[in-house]
């Protein structure tokens, strides 16, 4: 990771073949401009978890905490919800935690990944950020098995086409993981 320019503004990949439905193939107005690919994560335009997508950009997880109280903020607020801070900061934190809750799901959501289905995904209590708890899918072969409790490592991933990296998560799989 680390040094690829990933900003907001990257060039799209419009590679990939559009495939046009019958009856509207022949030569009418070219296809009104198809998202080509992109996938749809990233920053929110209000620009409030902006320091989250850099984060993963240069390869950490990020998190709020305010800089007046400590308190660890997940997800983002403009102003802390204890002391009343306006614009808490950010923190790096340790892509490490335990699955507090979990689902499977079998319907796609996301268009863009209907072939991913089933998937499973994970909210994860971070004990370094405050037990914060943030959500995401889980990764691997064995992310059936998952279990309430099961500790979680968070890894940083660049899809082929996405202008945004995303934090998924896998079982840690270490010998003596299961006390
Ligand atoms: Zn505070």
């Amino acid at each position: 990771m680390g040094g690829s320019s990933l900003e907001s503004g990257a060039e799209r990949n419009s590679a990939s073949p559009l495939v046009v439905p019958d009856g509207q193939s022949t030569s009418g107005p070219g296809p009104e401009a198809a998202p080509s690919g992109d996938l749809p994560w990233g920053p929110a335009e209000d620009g409030l978890d902006r320091p989250y997508w850099d984060g993963l950009v240069a390869g950490e997880l990020r998190l709020q905490r305010c800089g007046q109280c400590g308190v660890w903020i997940w997800g983002p607020q403009w102003i802390c919800g204890a002391c009343h801070t306006f614009d808490p900061g950010w923190q790096a934190v340790e892509p490490a935690g335990t699955v507090y809750s979990w689902a499977r799901s079998h319907y796609p959501f996301i268009t863009e990944l209907a072939d991913r289905i089933p998937y499973v995904t994970v909210l994860v209590e971070l004990p370094a950020a405050g037990h914060r708890r943030v959500l995401g899918i889980l990764t691997g072969d064995d992310a059936e098995a998952v279990r309430i409790g099961e500790r979680v490592v968070g890894h940083i991933e660049l899809d082929e086409g996405a202008t945004w990296p995303l934090l998924r998560w896998r079982r840690e799989t270490t010998e003596g993981a299961r006390s």
